[in-house]
């Protein structure tokens, strides 16, 4: 049941993008009747975990409106204690089905932490977050940056289980699914990892 809202959702996401991308979008629910409407109570479809680059926008590429999607947005999407309670309150709350965990192109996060440039304040902290996709990564062939980034994509999903019982016990109960995937800045399309 469950697993059919998540494939459902998927299904969704991936025509939007496919609007999105052909410059076909449509702004669906975004008008003042829908806004009264989730006013009371929201519903969305299936949380998104991203990066918080200006040009990934959930909402734009997915071609969807409000109420749609939970999302959590970091640097590089990392885990913090904020981003995995902010997930769990997704599912425990809101029921989603569906966890997608969404990398990107041209990643500035990733692109410094392959160059293994320490930051200031808790930019290191962030980095320090990226490191194990980037060295899991180092010695595969083509771009080091798009390399690390998919890998980190694919990475975060596994640490999300690891880091939140609820949220593995869920998956395990197959009440939700965690799916990685990767955004291409200029095509704007969406690969599914
Ligand atoms: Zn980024």
């Amino acid at each position: 049941m469950r697993q059919d809202a998540a494939s459902e959702a998927l299904a969704d996401l991936n025509a939007g993008n496919l609007r999105f991308c052909a410059g076909h979008a449509e702004g669906p629910r975004r008008d003042a009747e829908r806004r009264r409407a989730v006013a009371a109570k929201q519903s969305p479809k299936a949380a998104v975990l991203t990066c918080s680059d200006s040009r990934v926008v959930p909402e734009l590429l997915f071609d969807q409106g409000l109420g749609d999607l939970f999302v959590v947005r970091t640097a590089g999407h990392v885990l913090d204690r904020g981003a995995v309670g902010s997930l769990e309150y997704a599912l425990e709350h809101l029921q989603i089905p569906l966890v997608l965990i969404l990398g990107h192109s041209c990643c500035g996060a990733v692109t410094s932490a392959v160059a293994g440039r320490p930051g200031p304040g808790s930019i290191d902290w962030v980095m320090n977050a990226i490191r194990p996709s980037v060295w899991a990564t180092v010695s595969a062939q083509g771009d080091a940056v798009e390399n690390a980034a998919r890998e980190h994509a694919r990475r975060t999903s596994s640490d999300i289980a690891r880091m939140s019982a609820l949220l593995h016990e869920a998956v395990e109960r197959r009440r939700l699914s965690i799916v990685s995937a990767y955004y291409d800045l200029a095509s704007g399309s969406v690969e599914f990892l």
